[in-house]
Parts: structure tokens; C-alpha cells; sequence
């Protein structure tokens, strides 16, 4: 196993017309053993970044090193690596024991001892009863098995995976989780893995690179791209449901800066607490200097819960309730647009009828509305809520 770092990497392909930008400038490293992801909406680089790791793709500029390794030029056939695609491609005449055997035996190990491999790596995916038996005979969740089987089984440099569990069902994709985290990590695999899928980047990966037209956004943990997104594109990404995000406006006529927050007719002041995002890899001007130029306020769905409409700190028309498993999702009509709150229990509520809307104070984010960088979170007041008009102001029951 190896660390993979890779260094000011640029793809451009030609394309009628001019020119595509596929992956700009991006670095990262895998520490060796880690499992990194690369998350991001379709088309935004992820798989002609994992392409150019493996060798499949010539990088325009940059480097690809595995350890001290510079592997830029060298073929992807001599980079000592494995690869799982969506497609799983065994092959078909061949039983299962030999198509996890095959990677050995091209590279000369010796029969009895490949074998011997073989079975001990079939044991860890569990597919022992599958072994004697042809692909066509297995279950889509069975070939993207024994095809991991077939890509740990000689401790490659690297092991690299493009989108491995599109394709199964929602069940058996939760399963295929927990056996793949549970054998890279007991083979002490190296990983990079593509996905769009965060429920599969945040379960599986110790490092997440949240990537976007082509550049890398964050990369941290999975903790660290969840609760402390760099910006806007991050924090809107990286959770479910999505974040709600609020235009707002800076006060600084009184004892501490406070963001004001308009919805209709519901005025909510939050003060601000001056604390960049944990990102070391953006320099960010100070607060000062941003804030003038007009923020948004985010808050997860978890953050906001439903109130009768006097209390709270504004109202809400109620539009519509999802029900999600252990919770529910609300749909919720404001003047600023649609707004999702996660509730426990929705028995108490009615559809199209107005609620109120409470927000946890210190949970929301505030990003530049410029260049949606995070530039503070929202806080506890310091001083009495006296005059705050979200406490003083008037509310209509409909
Ligand atoms: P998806 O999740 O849809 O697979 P992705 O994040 O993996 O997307 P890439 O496949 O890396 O994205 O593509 C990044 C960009 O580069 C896209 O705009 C794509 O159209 C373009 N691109 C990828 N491969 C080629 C190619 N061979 N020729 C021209 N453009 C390409």
C-alpha cells in the first residue's frame, strides 16, 4: 500500500468547439491505509481525477506520485493497482475462485499459493459458497463481491473504485458498506472512491474532498466537511436535506454584531460569533472586510423545529409532510421561499395550516453572499434579548 499524492493536477480535453476544463489545479493526499472520496455533483471532475491516479488518463499538467514514486507517465498496467467499476467485469467463463485467483496468476504466483489467497480473501467478503460457481450465476450484489474479492486479493499500491455500488438496490448498497469498510480495513488498503453519494462518502471515508466544476472545495473529514463547511456549495451539498439558506443583513448599531434576518413580516436577529471556517487550505480576508458586502444565514433542517405560531421566531405556512422512517420531513411555504425543517413528531400538525418555526440560535451558518465563503456562525446573545424585535414583535394567527 502507498500514500497517493497528487500535485497541481489539470485535465483539459478538446471538444467541439473549444475547450473542457475537467479538473483544475487540484492536490490532494491519501495518507497511506486512508480511504478518501471524492464527492461531488455529476460532471464536476471526480472520475477523470480517479482516471488520472490509475493512469487511464494523461493529466494536461501536475504530477501523481505514490509514495515517493513519481507516476505521472507510467502506464496504468505497471502502477501495481486495482480498480472496481460500476461495471463489473468478471470474467465469464471462468468460476468465481478463479476469476479472484486471476490477478495472481498474472503475475506469476505460484497455483497452490494463489489459490490458497484466493480462498482466504473470499473467507473476508464472506462468498465462500459462491466460489465454485460461474458470474451468470450470481446476483448483481454477489459479482461486486467477488470483483472486490478479485481487487484486494494482492495488496495492490492503490485500489481505486468509480461509482462500485450504482446499481444495487437501497438494501443491499447499505450492506455492501459495511463489508467494504470492513475489508479495506482489515487488508490495509489505500483508497480513493468516487461517488456522488454522501451517505456513502461520509459512512465509508476517513478523508472527503468535496469536489466542483472541476476544483476541490474542502477536503477534510467527514466531521469537518459536515459541521464545519468552508462555504456555501459545502454546507448546501454535504447533508440531507439540504441546508436553507436565508439572504440577510449585518447590524452593528448595537453592543455586538447581529445578522438580521427578514421573513415577511418576522424580523430575526442573531448575533454573530466571528469565527472563520476550519479550513486551512483558503486564506480568508477578516470579517470586517466581507461582511459589507452582504451575507446569507444558513440553518440544517435538523436545526429548525416546528411551534404553535406564537412562539418560535417567525411563522410558516405548513405545506406539506414527508415521512422519512424516525422522522419527517416538512415542507414549509415562507416569503422567502420554500424552507424544510426534520421533525420527530408530526401527529400534532396539520398540512396548510400556519406553525412556528424556532430556530437553534447557535446552529446557523454565515456565509459572504459574494463568493459564498463561511465567515462566522450565529450565536447566543451576549446581552439582553430586551428590544430584540424578534421577541417584541406582533404575531397574526391564521
Ligand atoms: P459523473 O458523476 O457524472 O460521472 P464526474 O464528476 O465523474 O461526473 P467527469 O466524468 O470527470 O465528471 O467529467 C468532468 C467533465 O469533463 C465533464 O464536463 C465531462 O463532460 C468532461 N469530460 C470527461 N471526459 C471527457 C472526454 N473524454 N472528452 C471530453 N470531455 C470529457
Amino acid at each position: 500500500m502507498s500514500e497517493i499524492t497528487v500535485e497541481d493536477l489539470r485535465k483539459v480535453y478538446d471538444v467541439p468547439g473549444g475547450k473542457e476544463v475537467a479538473v483544475d489545479d487540484i492536490n490532494l493526499t491519501v495518507p497511506d491505509t486512508d480511504f478518501l472520496t471524492l464527492l461531488g455533483p455529476s460532471g464536476c471532475g471526480k472520475t477523470t481525477t480517479l482516471r488520472c491516479i490509475a493512469g487511464l488518463e494523461s493529466p494536461t499538467s501536475g504530477e501523481v506520485y505514490y509514495d515517493d514514486d513519481r507516476m505521472t507517465d507510467i502506464l496504468a498496467q505497471e502502477r501495481d493497482i486495482s480498480m472496481v467499476f460500476q461495471e463489473i467485469a468478471l470474467y465469464p467463463h471462468m468460476r468465481c475462485i478463479d476469476n479472484i485467483a486471476y490477478p495472481l496468476k498474472v503475475r506469476g504466483v505460484p497455483k497452490g499459493e494463489r489459490y490458497e489467497r484466493a480462498r482466504e480473501v473470499a473467507a473476508i467478503l464472506e462468498v465462500e459458497e459462491l466460489i465454485e460457481k460461474y458470474p451468470a450465476e450470481l446476483s448483481g450484489g454477489q459479482r461486486q463481491r467477488i470483483a472486490i474479492a478479485r481487487a484486494v486479493v494482492r495488496q495492490p499500491r492503490a485500489f481505486l473504485m468509480d461509482e462500485p455500488m450504482t446499481g444495487l438496490d437501497e438494501k443491499l448498497k447499505v450492506r455492501m458498506r459495511k463489508e467494504l469498510k470492513r475489508v479495506v480495513e482489515e487488508t490495509d488498503q489505500t483508497v480513493v472512491y468516487v461517488t456522488h453519494s454522501q451517505e456513502e462518502a461520509m459512512m465509508l471515508s476517513d478523508w472527503i474532498a468535496v469536489m466542483n466544476v472541476g476544483e476541490i472545495e474542502q477536503l477534510g473529514t467527514p466531521n469537518e466537511v459536515y459541521e464545519h463547511p468552508n462555504n456555501k456549495f459545502v454546507a448546501t451539498f454535504v447533508g440531507m436535506p439540504e441546508m436553507n439558506v436565508w439572504p440577510a443583513e449585518v447590524d452593528r448599531d448595537v453592543d455586538e454584531e447581529v445578522c438580521r434576518i427578514e421573513i415577511g413580516d418576522d424580523v430575526i436577529r442573531l448575533p454573530i460569533r466571528d469565527e472563520a471556517s476550519h479550513s486551512e487550505r483558503k486564506e480568508r480576508t477578516s470579517w470586517d472586510q466581507r461582511s459589507d458586502e452582504g451575507i446569507e444565514v444558513g440553518f440544517r433542517p435538523q436545526a429548525l423545529a416546528l411551534t404553535s405560531p406564537k412562539e418560535g421566531d417567525f411563522t410558516a405556512i405548513l405545506d406539506l409532510v414527508e415521512p422519512m422512517g424516525e422522522n419527517d420531513l416538512c415542507y414549509l411555504d415562507t416569503a422567502l421561499g420554500e424552507l424544510r425543517v426534520v421533525e420527530d413528531d408530526t401527529s400534532r400538525l396539520e398540512e396548510n395550516t400556519r406553525v412556528g418555526v424556532q430556530l437553534n440560535r447557535t446552529a446557523g451558518y454565515v456565509f459572504d453572499r459574494h463568493d459564498g465563503s463561511t465567515v462566522a456562525r450565529t450565536g447566543e446573545s451576549q446581552v439582553s434579548a430586551v428590544g430584540d424585535e424578534s421577541t417584541d414583535r406582533a404575531r397574526t394567527d391564521d
